[in-house]
């Protein structure tokens, strides 16, 4: 099925690795121009993105930019338009997820997290929403949202997990409010998938995880990153305010 995305420009935070970096190479392939962010991780970044052009024969950009700081953000996003034009899809991918019992927490932690989680999410969102709008254009949105919003987590992770609650309400709201001007705002829920995120808590407890999970198996980046380019894509055009389970079967609603 070809999704039309040739020459779409697509900003996705968070693609230097995992999910986000499988996410950079599904829109590479579909002929769209890609630009990500990364905070830490310049080298694979950079690697990426050389080895995305190369065989994709697209542009694709990346820049250093943490989203839990907006003076970075605008800066960011000045510089994709003055180098690639308006954003026309945009994933909300970026996502920090610290560990601990409750009482473990700091409210610095708690506060970083929902910086990064969901207010990074907004003032990215809004200042595309904003030139969309400017230029009467649509557009769409896909958060990356999990399903630690509707189960939580077995291992304590209550700021990430309130942060995902927080990004489907953001969604709907969203959704809601922007759909008839012809941006569509969507989420991806996932469940487990083979990231660094996830990577030592998954080998230490498979097992009990794979008995709530019918599929029986881990999700791998690519399985995620085809969903998310299907809801960017005008194939998706009847879908708005959703949240797509994408947990081998652990969430069936
Ligand atoms: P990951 O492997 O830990 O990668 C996280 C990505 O976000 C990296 O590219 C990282 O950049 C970037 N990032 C972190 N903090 C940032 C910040 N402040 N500013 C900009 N970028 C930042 O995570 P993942 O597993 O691929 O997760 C991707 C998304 O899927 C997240 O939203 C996560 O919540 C969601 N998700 C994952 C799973 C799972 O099982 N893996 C399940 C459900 C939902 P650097 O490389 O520079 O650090």
């Amino acid at each position: 099925m070809d999704l039309h995305l040739k020459d779409r420009i697509v900003l996705v935070t968070g693609g230097s690795r995992g999910i986000g970096s499988a996410i950079c190479e599904v829109f590479a392939r579909e002929g769209a121009v890609v630009a990500f962010s990364y905070v830490h991780s310049k080298d694979k970044a950079e690697a990426l993105s050389a080895r995305l052009q190369d065989a994709y024969h697209t542009k694709v950009m990346c820049m250093a930019t943490d989203v839990s700081n907006e003076a970075e953000i605008l800066a960011m996003i000045a510089e994709i338009e003055q180098s690639l034009g308006v954003v026309d899809i945009l994933v909300n991918n970026a996502a920090i997820c610290p560990s601990g019992p409750i009482t473990s927490y700091t409210k610095e932690t708690w506060e970083q997290t929902f910086a990064t989680n969901v207010t990074g999410t907004f003032i990215v969102s809004r200042e595309i929403v904003r030139r969309l709008q400017e230029k009467q254009r649509g557009g769409a949105i896909v958060n990356i949202a999990s399903q630690a919003a509707f189960r939580g987590s077995t291992t304590g992770h209550l700021p990430y997990d309130s942060s995902k609650g927080a990004m489907i309400s953001f969604t709907v709201g969203l959704a809601r409010e922007v759909s008839a001007q012809g941006i569509r705002v969507n989420a991806v829920a996932p469940g487990f998938v083979r990231t660094e995120m996830v990577a030592k808590t998954w080998e230490e407890r498979k097992e009990r995880y794979l008995q709530n999970i019918p599929i029986q198996r881990i999700a791998e980046p690519e399985e995620i990153a085809d969903i998310v380019a299907f809801l960017a894509s005008d194939r998706a055009s009847y879908i708005t305010g959703a949240t797509i389970d994408a947990s081998g079967g652990m969430m069936m609603r």
